[in-house]
């Protein structure tokens, strides 16, 4: 039997979730759709709609989940994981990085004949003309698009409200393209540990924002739409009376990254749950105190903290990396896993453990209830 056709056969059975072949990518289903309903409620009680971020979890089953539950489509980081979204089905997608070359300008058109309520961003007049003409050159739909606007990271985005205006004047000029607002995400904000400090920083970026809104409102572009906010600041990007929709990513699992500074913030708990482990065995315990499981750098993100040991082992028990394939857990008190022992690994970064798996094992406690594809792994261009 084949490792899908074992997997599928465990569907449904109890205490299937151990008998899985691991390493596996784990749902926690009932965590995740807590984790759904929760962001959902606080969008719409603050009056915001919520367009949350595919990057995390690449998949169109959790996307067809937040959208059951109220989000208006989906973010995508790369033109790539929009197509293989759109392709299951998957409607409103905002592509949030600028699309450059001209056969990505290609696909993004050709994109946007079938993909309904399609936006992408774009920082500079070049990169807009370029679609504009390749729209033209196809007699296709006119294609919509939101400024970038950079808080300062220098990752993407315009660098300045003039930088805005000009980008607004040369969208409004080309009739094969539609204005719809600004994008403004605040990566460096979303994990800075004090609450208060959070919020000052937040704060600070809103006037920055505000000083573009408003030059580009002299300038006839009032942005429709203002989308931003992540899964850090989303309490203090609610109360800035700033943003038409959040675009929150991490909320859905919950990574240690996050766990970490959600646990140390003074705004007390926030209330979304680890939904995404790892499943490792016990495949070796030869030497006192320290066992080898199964998951290494192959099955987890290693730009974080090692992970943490989520359950399957005593209290204090420490994951560390050991390689491509393996890793250890060391007890402090000499008490580790026993062989063949499952024990869970919480997602160090969920976003890049993810892309290191074609398949989610959805559990129910310990029951395998479903499995669904990575629809959209390694489609990073
Ligand atoms: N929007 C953009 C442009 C992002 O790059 C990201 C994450 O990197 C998000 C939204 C989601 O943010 P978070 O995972 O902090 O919720
Ligand atoms: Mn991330």
């Amino acid at each position: 039997m084949t490792d899908e056709e074992l997997h599928r056969h465990l569907v449904g059975r109890q205490g299937s979730r151990r008998d899985l072949n691991t390493p596996v990518l784990v749902i926690d289903r009932d965590a995740l759709d807590r984790n759904i309903a929760r962001m959902a409620g606080f969008a719409a009680a603050n009056g915001l709609k919520l367009r949350p971020h595919s990057k995390t979890h690449k998949s169109a089953d959790v996307a067809r989940r937040q959208i059951a539950a109220g989000a208006v489509g989906q973010c995508c980081a790369k033109l790539g994981e929009a197509e293989a979204l759109a392709d299951a089905g998957i409607a409103g997608l905002l592509i949030t990085s600028p699309v450059i070359s001209t056969p990505a300008i290609e696909r993004l058109v050709a994109l946007n004949e079938r993909a309904e309520g399609l936006m992408c961003v774009a920082d500079n007049p070049h990169g807009a003309r370029a679609i504009a003409a390749a729209v033209a050159a196809r007699g296709a739909r006119p294609l919509t698009l939101l400024i970038d606007v950079d808080p300062g990271i220098h990752r993407t985005g315009v660098a300045s409200p003039e930088a805005a205006v000009e980008l607004y004047r040369t969208i409004a000029a080309e009739p094969m393209l539609r204005y719809a607002g600004v994008q403004y995400y605040c990566g460096s904000q979303q994990h800075i540990e004090s609450f208060a400090e959070r919020a000052a920083a937040m704060h600070d970026r809103a006037a920055y924002l505000r000083s573009v809104i408003a030059a580009l409102e002299a300038a006839g572009g009032k942005p429709p739409i203002v989308s931003g906010g992540g899964t850090g600041t989303h309490r203090i990007d609610a109360t800035l009376d700033l943003f038409t929709e959040l675009q929150v990513g991490s909320y859905i699992f919950m990574d240690d990254q996050y766990r970490v500074c959600a646990l140390t913030a003074e705004e007390g708990e926030i209330p979304y749950e680890t939904a995404l482990l790892v499943d490792t065995r016990v495949i070796s315990a030869n030497s006192p105190g320290l066992v080898t499981v199964d998951a290494g750098i192959k099955s987890l993100a290693t730009d974080a903290k090692p992970p943490l040991v989520n359950a399957g082992a005593a209290e204090g028990t420490v994951y560390f990396f050991m390689g491509d394939e393996q890793g250890a857990l060391v007890h402090p008190a000499g008490d580790p896993p026993a062989l063949d022992t499952i024990v869970s690994l919480n997602a160090p970064h969920c976003d890049p453990t993810v892309n290191l798996y074609d398949t989610y094992h959805v559990v129910s406690g310990n029951t395998l209830v479903d499995l669904w594809p990575v629809t959209a792994r390694g489609r990073s261009r």
